[in-house]
């Protein structure tokens, strides 16, 4: 099951899922829930994050729900049929957390060493964008790079996390792209200044444009990603390769950073990160996560 945030042609909020069947309105499957559970006093799902927030993001929950529906009546009226118009899977993370130097290969590239804990910063939520968004690059920042990254959701609050619960503190993942204007962060290495602007300016964050459960993905460190620009693979790696696995990244992050529900983690990119520039029509694409799509624009 493929989870996603979409507004309708009214602007209207919803959730959606693809199922084998097709694309199906989660939102309305959901009111009938509630209507045939007598419960009404269960929040509206208008957005992911809010199935987040509340606990009830999982695979099981999109199954039993749908399922429970369907011997009441049919799916058929509820079925998505106009172009979907995705917006993030999660709108509005308390933070954005993102690990540096997390396939040796990438490391190498930039000639930097492997580092001996998870070296990581953040990423403003305003850089979040939207699966088939537009990237913006302002005039006169020089180059601009892509990094495909597996993006991890946090499902609920948790510090001082152990490696061997830190899993059951994931909701679920997606595709994100760190796009990081390298001229201004690579000067700003040399002065010893902060990153925060070459990695946080608007659009900077293209994510989605799904949100897998975590309970529909068997083992997200063994996931083939592929970004490409313009059609030619720019980026090709597996996830087996990051350094530090997601157990290592929650239970370090945990001892100092409480995490909340919604929460995203950013687990690095692979080698192959290359400039951008407007025109660029990029394809980031993890194995059954889905393709995460995005033009670049001055702007
Ligand atoms: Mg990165």
């Amino acid at each position: 099951m493929k989870a996603f945030s979409y507004f309708t042609k009214d602007n209207e909020p919803r959730i959606g899922i693809e199922t084998p069947e097709g694309l199906f309105n989660f939102t309305y499957i959901w009111q009938f829930f509630k209507d045939i559970k007598n419960f009404p006093q269960a929040p509206d799902l208008n957005f992911l994050q809010i199935m987040v927030e509340m606990g009830y993001f999982s695979n099981q929950t999109f199954m039993e729900v749908t399922e429970l529906v369907r011997e009441y009546r049919s799916l058929d009226d509820l079925r998505i049929r106009e172009d979907v118009r995705y917006t993030v899977p999660i709108s509005r993370p308390q933070k954005i957390l993102c690990i540096g130097r997390n396939y040796r290969a990438h490391a190498a590239e930039w000639n930097s060493d492997v580092p001996e804990k998870p070296l990581f910063f953040s990423k403003l939520p305003s850089t979040l964008l939207p699966h088939q968004g537009l990237i913006r690059i302002p005039a006169g920042i020089g180059r601009v790079d892509h990094e495909i990254e597996l993006a991890v959701v946090i499902g609920k609050q948790g510090a001082k996390i152990s490696e061997e619960d830190a899993m059951e503190y994931v909701a679920g993942y997606s595709i994100a792209i760190d796009v990081t204007a390298r001229d201004m962060q690579r000067e700003d290495i040399k002065k010893g200044h902060p990153w925060t602007l070459a990695k946080g300016m608007d659009t900077f964050c293209p994510m989605g444009p799904y949100l897998i459960p975590a309970d529909a993905l068997a083992e997200p460190h063994n996931l083939d990603l592929e970004l490409k620009v313009n059609g030619v693979t720019k980026q090709k790696a597996n996830t087996r390769d990051m350094i530090f696995k997601i157990p290592t990244l929650i239970s370090y992050i945990s001892r100092f950073i409480t995490f909340q529900p919604g929460d995203i983690i950013l687990t690095g990119t692979p080698e192959g990160t290359l400039p951008i520039e407007p025109g660029d029509v990029l394809e980031a694409t993890i194995k059954d996560l889905g393709t995460l799509n995005n033009s670049v624009i001055r702007g």
